[in-house]
């Protein structure tokens, strides 16, 4: 509590940063993201981009499809403030990069022609948090149908039936080709877990656990009910949610071109989809990136069957670790070069010990940073070519396995530079729609289809998904 006559520091953490034992504390250590002494360890690092490879051209590249998403968790009511809800959304923003190139002249930008270059689709979903249940369920059961019904009933885009279980189970499958069911290895409400092969399965409609017969769900297969707390928060259990929703709809679009459009490798040349964040998933959703893996895999070999390349797929970081990391040493990476990040210098910057192995498990794509040719540091992460894993076995570390790496640097560079100079537009649009209030819901389809991209408008939209 404050003395009479001392005003409260607005940021709680201030005093204690100033307390003698914190002080005497700070210096007995350092800072793990400090610039490397060598800084042949970055220069050696780094290759101009235009030396690499370049089997799509960036200058076809018309569209970005960026997928970005917020989440929070509120309380209830004032009455009981224990009491709390958890509230996501995750909005797919679609960009006409022509367009935008034509609404900026010099640093002006008409923000009307923005607009009009810029469609968003979104959806949301409130989630139980603590002290909330349906009558007669318990608050992990709750949990559990309510995050059910969220992936049942959510369509990634107003213009098609496709649902986030139907991603969920294609998620499992191959492009073209969802798995009808999936594995659940721990049962949610008994102790059993089940050996590789000897799963029960669940459908759309769920499943029973042969142990205890309890009803399972597909939602059971994200395993975020390990998270879900009965008192406290559930923040992140609903980031969770968050991320694999973002995921979702992300293989949404790539599953809906590469489904129902006879080239579809003509959208895939023009389109970029940009993830927010790196191409990961964390925690107890981290086995599914082994899916997204195989999923991409088998897009890449499809798309190289077709004499192209693998639909542009970037995650890119707005915040975090790296993001910091980047901004400190980006005087040392010349522009338009890209810094390919070894593990040992990852765990060396990142203060885990040497050996370490760093991303094995979570991650779908290898990070990189980018100094763009205006100057600014971005952090990206791109996946392998079919066959390389990226952050483990042969190849992982080379610039060779990530062939479309060129093309993204070039493409973000574009949008970066055009327009803003410390934002890449695509995000930062993605960004506003995904934190905006849910307003009238636009078609990112149907934005494609305008453009002459994708499905004409009066196309009756058929999935091959036998399932429906
Ligand atoms: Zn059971």
């Amino acid at each position: 509590m404050p003395y009479p006559n001392e005003h409260a520091s607005r940021l709680g953490h201030v005093p204690t940063v100033n307390n003698q034992t914190v002080q005497d504390a700070f210096s007995r250590w350092q800072v793990t993201q400090a610039r490397p002494d060598d800084e042949d360890s970055i220069t050696s690092q780094c290759v101009p981009v235009d030396t690499l490879a370049n089997p799509v051209q960036a200058d076809d590249v018309r569209f970005a499809i960026t997928v970005d998403g917020s989440d929070y968790e509120v309380e209830a009511t004032r009455q009981y403030p224990t009491v709390k809800v958890g509230y996501l959304r995750v909005a797919g923003s679609f960009l006409d990069l022509d367009k935008l190139a034509s609404s900026g002249n010099g640093t002006f930008v008409n923000p009307r022609e923005v607009r009009a270059a810029h469609h968003e689709s979104a959806f949301d979903a409130a989630l139980p948090g603590s002290r909330l249940v349906r009558p007669g369920s318990s608050g992990v059961d709750t949990w559990r149908q309510e995050v059910d019904e969220f992936l049942g009933r959510t369509r990634f885009d107003m213009d098609s039936p496709y649902t986030l279980a139907d991603a969920l189970l294609t998620m499992h499958g191959t492009p073209g080709r969802p798995a009808s069911d999936l594995p659940i290895r721990a049962c949610p409400a008994c102790p059993a877990k089940f050996d590789r092969g000897h799963e029960p399965h669940v459908t759309r409609s769920g499943g029973t656990c042969p142990a205890c017969g309890t009803h399972l769900y597909l939602a059971d297969v994200l395993r975020t009910h390990d998270e879900y707390v009965l008192e406290g928060s559930n923040l992140s259990a609903i980031t969770r949610v968050m991320l694999v929703s973002e995921r979702l709809m992300t293989l949404s679009y790539l599953e809906h071109f590469y489904a129902n459009i006879a080239d579809a490798q003509e959208v895939f040349k023009r389109t970029i989809f940009i993830t927010d964040g790196p191409l990961a998933l964390f925690g107890g959703v981290a086995p599914l990136k082994r899916r997204l893996q195989h999923y991409h895999e088998a897009m890449f070999r499809w798309a190289e069957g077709k004499g192209t390349s693998a639909p542009l797929l970037v995650g890119v970081e707005k915040t975090g670790s790296f993001v910091e990391h980047a901004e400190l040493i980006k005087e040392l990476v010349p522009r338009g070069s890209v810094m390919r990040l070894s593990t040992d210098y990852i765990n060396r910057i990142t203060g885990r010990p040497p050996g370490n192995k760093y991303g094995t498990d979570e991650f779908y794509g290898r990070r990189f940073i980018y100094r763009t040719t205006s100057g600014d540091p971005l952090v990206i992460t791109v996946p392998p070519k079919p066959g390389v894993l990226p952050y483990e076995g042969p190849g992982a570390e080379e610039f060779g396995s990530y062939p479309i790496l060129r093309s993204i640097c070039e493409v973000l560079d574009a949008v970066r530079t055009r327009l803003y100079p410390n934002a890449v537009i695509p995000v930062a649009l993605a960004h506003n729609a995904a934190a905006l209030p849910l307003g009238v819901g636009q078609s990112v389809l149907r934005a494609m289809a305008q453009r002459g991209v994708g499905l004409p408008l009066d196309h009756q939209i058929r999935y091959r998904n036998p399932f429906h």
